[in-house]
Parts: C-alpha cells; sequence; structure tokens
C-alpha cells in the first residue's frame, strides 16, 4: 500500500474536528488496508509504532530531524530552521521544503506503508554512539523519495508530534464499521491484550469468531479493572450485600507478570515500569507457589521498622531513571498483593473474586516485603466504619468493596468494586483527576511560568476534552518549575482538535499531562464545556475554588482522567447532599 493513502488519510483528518468524519475517513483507510499492514497502520494512526506496553519510543529530535531535511532538500541547515519557525510546526516547513524542491528533481520511486514503518522501527531500535549518523541517513534517504505531503507526516511520526485527534475509541469505532464487527467486540479483545494492531488483524481477518478467541497471556498486560465511588458504607451495602473489604492502599498499581525465568511489571496506564522496582522484581516471584502467574498489586512506601504505610509522595522518589539501587535503600516500600489473573497456564478473569482471593492466599507466602492486601467480609455499615477506622490507622487511604461473585472486568470501571474514601464523607471534598490543557502566564513571583493551568475532564463518548476549571493554587514553586517543565513537549499552536472550552489561555497544551485536584463545589457554568447541557441546555459545569492536591498523576494517560459522567455523578450527589442539610 502507498504511503500517500495514509498520507492523504491524515492530511484530511487534520483538517476536521467532527468525530463523525474523522470516523468515516478511518474507517474508509482501515477497509482498504490489506489485514496484514492493519496493525503498522492502526500503530502509526496513535502516532507508535507498537503497542505502548512495549516501550518502543522514536524519540527523534527537532535538531536531528532538520539536518536531515536539510541534507534531502539540499538547503543549508539555516533555510530549514528558518521555514520551522515561519510555521511553527516542522512537519508542515518540511513539505515547504520539499514543495519547492519536487519543483527541479524527479522523485525515485513510491514509498510504501511497509518502508516507512520499517525505517522509524530502525530509526526507534538504534542507539549507542554513532547511531546519529545512521538515523540521519534513515530519514533522509525516506525523505529523498517523499512527496511533499508525506514528508509532512514522515518528520511528524518521527517526532511524535501526530495528532490527529482520535484515541482507542474512535479507532474501535471505525474499525467495528470496517471489519463487520462491534466496538463491544473490539473492546472485548483489547481488554485482555491492549494490542489494538493485533486487535484490528483479528477482526479484519477472522471477524467476531477470531475477537472472541482473545485470551489473556504472560507479558501481554490486561486493561485494569476500576471502581466506581461511594460515599458511605451504606451506600455501597445498598449496592453489594454482603462484601468484601479490603483496604485501599495509597500507592502505586503493579501489574506483575512472570514465566518464572522473566519478570515486567506494568503501570496503571500499562507502562513499563519493570526499572523502578528491582525489589519487586527480586522478591515477589519467589514468595508465589506457581511458575507463570499474573498478579496485580499496590506498591507502596513503607516504615520497615513499624510495618507503617507511609503518604503517596514517598513512594515518587522511586520513579527514577537513574540512582535506583540507591533509591531502593533509601525509600523502602512493600509489595501488596490484591488480585491474581492468570496462573500457570490459565486465564482467571471469569473466575469469581472470593475464589480469586483463596487462590492467592494459598499460594503467597508473605513475608514484610510481599504481603496480601487485608481483606474483611462486612455486611453492615457499623462493620464497615470499624474496618475504615482501622485501616486509616495504618496508613492506608479508604476502602475498597468489592462484590464477592463478580469477575474481574477488565477495562470497565464498573459497580462490581467500589472505593469508599474517608474523604468522601465530606460535602464534595472528592479529588478529581484532569487534564492539562492550557495555561495563563503568572505574575509577579511567577512571571515568566505558568501561573494558572487551565483543565479539562475527559468525555469518553465523543473522545474530547472539555474544560472544567482554572486553577491557580495549590502549587509550590517547586511544583510550578515541575509542571511548566512536564508540558514544555506539549505545547501546540492551535487550540488541539479534542479540546473544547470557551476560554482562551496564553497557551494551549496537546493533552498529556494529568494532575489532581480538590474543590469545594460543581456549579453550572457559561464558559466551560464540561458535561455541556446535562444540567441545563447550554450550560457546562465547572469546578468552584479549585486546588492543586500536589500530585502529578505520571500514572494515568489522559484518557484515564476523571470523565464527564463521573462530573456528572458528584454534581447529583452533591445536590442530593445539599437537599438533605437544608442547604
Ligand atoms: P484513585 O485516584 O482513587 O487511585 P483510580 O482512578 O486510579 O483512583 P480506581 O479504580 O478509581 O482507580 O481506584 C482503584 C485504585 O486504587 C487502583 O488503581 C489501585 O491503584 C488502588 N488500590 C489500592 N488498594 C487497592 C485494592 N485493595 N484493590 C484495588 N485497587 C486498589
Amino acid at each position: 500500500m502507498k504511503f500517500s493513502e495514509l498520507a492523504g488519510a491524515f492530511g484530511r483528518m487534520e483538517g476536521t474536528r467532527k468525530r463523525t468524519e474523522l470516523t468515516s475517513i478511518l474507517s474508509e483507510l482501515l477497509s482498504k488496508t490489506p489485514p496484514g499492514l492493519l496493525p503498522k497502520t492502526v500503530y502509526m494512526i496513535q502516532g507508535k509504532l507498537r503497542p505502548d506496553h512495549e516501550g518502543v519510543e522514536l524519540g527523534v529530535a527537532d535538531r536531528l530531524a532538520v539536518l536531515a531535511l536539510a541534507k534531502s532538500a539540499g538547503v543549508p541547515a539555516s533555510d530549514v530552521r528558518r521555514a520551522y519557525g515561519e510555521a511553527g510546526d516542522l512537519g508542515a516547513a518540511a513539505s515547504q521544503i520539499m514543495r519547492r524542491r519536487a519543483q527541479t528533481t524527479f522523485m525515485a520511486q513510491d514509498i510504501t506503508v511497509e518502508r516507512v514503518y520499517e525505517t522509524l522501527l530502525k530509526i526507534a531500535r538504534l542507539g549507542g554512539s554513532g547511531s546519529q549518523g545512521m538515523k540521519k541517513t534513515y530519514i533522509s534517504s525516506l525523505l529523498n523519495d517523499s512527496t511533499p505531503d508525506e514528508a509532512r507526516f514522515v518528520v511528524k511520526l518521527l517526532l511524535g508530534t501526530l495528532r490527529l485527534g482520535v484515541a482507542e475509541n474512535t479507532i474501535m469505532d471505525a474499525l467495528a464499521s470496517a471489519t463487520g464487527t462491534t466496538r463491544p467486540m473490539l473492546e472485548g479483545a483489547y481488554n485482555v491484550c491492549c494490542d489494538l494492531g493485533r486487535v484490528a488483524e483479528a477482526a479484519s481477518s477472522g471477524g467476531a469468531g477470531a475477537l472472541g478467541g482473545f485470551r489473556m497471556s504472560v507479558f501481554s498486560p490486561v486493561r485494569p479493572m476500576l471502581a466506581e465511588r461511594a460515599r458511605s458504607g451504606a451506600e455501597a451495602l445498598g449496592r453489594i450485600c454482603p462484601l468484601a473489604a479490603e483496604y485501599k492502599l495509597d500507592g502505586e498499581r503493579v501489574q506483575l507478570h512472570t514465566d518464572g525465568e522473566r519478570t515486567v511489571l506494568y503501570s496503571r496506564r500499562l507502562e513499563d515500569i519493570t526499572s523502578y522496582y528491582p525489589d519487586i522484581v527480586e522478591r515477589v516471584p519467589p514468595a508465589v507457589s506457581a511458575e507463570s502467574v499474573v498478579l496485580e498489586a499496590e506498591a507502596v512506601a513503607t516504615d520497615p521498622s513499624t510495618g507503617r504505610f507511609l503518604p503517596f509522595q514517598e513512594l515518587m522518589h522511586r520513579r527514577r531513571k537513574y540512582g535506583v539501587e540507591k533509591a531502593v535503600r533509601e525509600y523502602p516500600i512493600s509489595a501488596n498483593i490484591f488480585d491474581v489473573l492468570y496462573a500457570d497456564g490459565r486465564g482467571l478473569l471469569d473466575m469469581p473474586y472470593s475464589e480469586r482471593r483463596d487462590l492467592l492466599s494459598k499460594a503467597v507466602k508473605e513475608d514484610d516485603f510481599v504481603r496480601l492486601v487485608p481483606m474483611y467480609e462486612a455486611g453492615d455499615e457499623a462493620r464497615i466504619d470499624e474496618i475504615l477506622e482501622e485501616c486509616l490507622a495504618a496508613g492506608a487511604e479508604g476502602l475498597m468493596l468489592k462484590r464477592p461473585d463478580s469477575p474481574y472486568q477488565a477495562g470497565s470501571r464498573g459497580a462490581n468494586w467500589l472505593k469508599l474514601k474517608a474523604e468522601y464523607r465530606s460535602d464534595l471534598g472528592d479529588s478529581l483527576d484532569l487534564v492539562v490543557v492550557g495555561a495563563f502566564y503568572g505574575r509577579g513571583r511567577r512571571t515568566g511560568k505558568y501561573g494558572t493551568l487551565l483543565l479539562a475532564t475527559y468525555d469518553d463518548g465523543a473522545d474530547f476534552f472539555r474544560s472544567v476549571c482554572k486553577v491557580g493554587t495549590g502549587f509550590t514553586d517547586e511544583h510550578l518549575d515541575r509542571i511548566y517543565q512536564m508540558l514544555s513537549g506539549s505545547v501546540t499552536l492551535k487550540r488541539d482538535p479534542r479540546v473544547i472550552s470557551g476560554m482562551e489561555p496564553d497557551v494551549w497544551f496537546a493533552p498529556r499531562v494529568v494532575i489532581e485536584v480538590v474543590a469545594s463545589e460543581i456549579t453550572q457554568s457559561p464558559v466551560h464545556k464540561a458535561a455541556m447541557d446535562s444540567a441545563r441546555k447550554g450550560a457546562g459545569l465547572a469546578l468552584r475554588f479549585p486546588k492543586f492536591t500536589g500530585r502529578v498523576r505520571a500514572d494515568k494517560a489522559p484518557e484515564d482522567a476523571s470523565t464527564d459522567s463521573e462530573l456528572i455523578a458528584l454534581y447529583r450527589a452533591q445536590g442530593r447532599t445539599q437537599a438533605a442539610s437544608g442547604g
């Protein structure tokens, strides 16, 4: 398949913001892509080369792309830099420069999707000394044979700046219509393998039958099961009774895969985080009496002398590339196992929770590092309160309340798991995880930095990020520096097509960074667009007096942020609380 077909579809997608149009362009593209090429095409649509959990990153710097482009176009690098400065985007600059060249040069051959993909993969896998020169040669040779429109997208793919405004949900909708399957079928397969390329190929070559045959396996992470909020023990018991109450520990969720020889740890967003936790890799597998196993655990900073759990901030010292050994010594943790999803060749997602817990207690030999998360059965409110008090005293943040006979519902935030945090018992009090989509420059001490951030919820139906508040409080100078650095790679010239807001910040960002905020209340708003029309036609919902909690949610992708539906649920619950208290 010619790369020009892909580039043409990308160009049309960049030209629209309508989801239906995006889906139909995608679906047309996917229908004409041969099944064997679908995985590569799907990864490139996502601006990737492999699923995230494989950790393949292109990592080409602007500087290198500028040099390669200059070489291909036969112009000085300063010309490329000038065009880059004027266009504000190196992809657009590449297409202008190559257009000038095209008038004088005869194109050697059509480039194919295959060739672009394989070249990008080679570049991603190159490392070590001398790799820069090789990368430049590969890039130039690709650009030499590219038309101006193709060059634009080759460069964007290389730099990781391709933003077509489609996430997994939209791609799955397009795939469903291209392959005659349905979104739930595709989701079912995706939830247990987290590889949209593989799912696309199966859907196209084997339809519903092939999708139904997806089984989990070691080293293919499963999308995590998530919890809904409960505001009180009574509310939880109204939904599940009797229930299993587990401590909700405040650390990092880790999905551990081991076959006895090799162990890989995946984060909540299914990135490979093995290197952060050599102690988990060393100590957990020998404590489990199964060769191959997939476990879920919460890594929590722990005081080794008392066994008490420490705040989440302590654990953040462990998320580093260098000095890992020192961090392991200085910031001890414990691995607190709460689920088992696979054991010795058998997927356990359909096994009821209570049986999975039984299996865990038989298979895991506990010590001061490897522990099972405490679990109690509860059938009345007094008992839940008692367990909550006890778990708060141990340093946990609340309870996870689970339905004993429920399967593990990968990728879903359903009613079989509820979370009850101590703070939910106050009025709104609850924290939300929001996506940073824009910023306003600060004044005074904050001059030259972002003083206020524009935040958004995730509308998972439409695949949009809708602004919900501005936040300027709760930041220390250190936070502001760190956030400024984190956001620097996400600045965009215009509003990202997936961002919806009535505000015009000084700087727009591609939706990437997620931070936690608390707020006093949710109100209707004429400017913010979150949960639009849900409370009143023409009005969105907004947070009142939002405050940053100090916590950047590096473990969440933007699509894992609090959704519009969660915001609506909180808004309604707040109305009920106010009515009950006469407020
Ligand atoms: P939060 O911001 O409250 O951590 P979340 O969106 O990351 O929420 P939820 O499904 O809402 O995820 O809450 C479950 C989270 O709590 C898990 O992702 C996990 O990291 C953590 N956790 C701690 N203890 C447990 C437990 N016993 N069972 C399941 N999850 C637990």
